[in-house]
């Protein structure tokens, strides 16, 4: 099983010229501001909110607004390079596209895992096949729990702040 490894393309210049390539198709303005927030959203490597992503992209650009990230990353959707996602905190997070991949979630403290697994995946394709020959399309696998650390266990650790260390 891959876990927490990196899904998504390293090669961010070819994730630019899609871009490109999307906002000249549709005769769409860029503007100093849409770029930075795609700069920095592309470069991102985890699940980022609006909010969050508004905070990183307003270190370069202060006067950024909400609206202008949000819309933004309806775009970034649009062309194919976003994957937006729901975690049941009602806020939507938005990742890279990349390589298929499912998560774990702690519903305390927000911490996403991300993990690939063969035999999860030939398993849905075996069951959807029993029930009459189903064609799988996509799936999502959302597994929602606790993290050693808000289960409360002694010594337990969030693999988030371990990772930061
Ligand atoms: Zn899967
Ligand atoms: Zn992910």
């Amino acid at each position: 099983m891959a876990e927490r490894s990196d899904f998504r393309p390293n090669d961010t210049d070819e994730l630019k010229d899609r871009w490109q390539a999307y906002i000249q198709d549709r005769r769409l303005n860029t503007t100093a501001q849409r770029e930075a927030i795609v700069e920095m959203f592309l470069r991102t490597r985890d699940h980022v909110s609006i909010d969050e992503l508004l905070t990183k992209v307003r270190k370069r650009q202060p006067k950024v607004g909400y609206a202008t990230v949000y819309r933004t990353l309806k775009l970034l959707v649009d062309s194919g390079l976003a994957v937006e996602r729901q975690f049941g905190d009602g806020q939507a997070r938005y990742e890279v596209v990349g390589d298929h991949h499912d998560h774990l979630i702690c519903v305390k403290c927000g911490l996403i895992l991300e993990f690939e697994d063969d035999e999860i995946e030939q398993l849905q394709e075996k069951i959807a096949s029993r029930l009459g020959g189903f064609t799988v399309l996509r799936h999502r696998h959302e597994l929602y729990g606790l993290c050693p650390k808000a289960a409360g266990e002694s010594d337990g650790a969030c693999p988030n702040e371990l990772r930061k260390k």
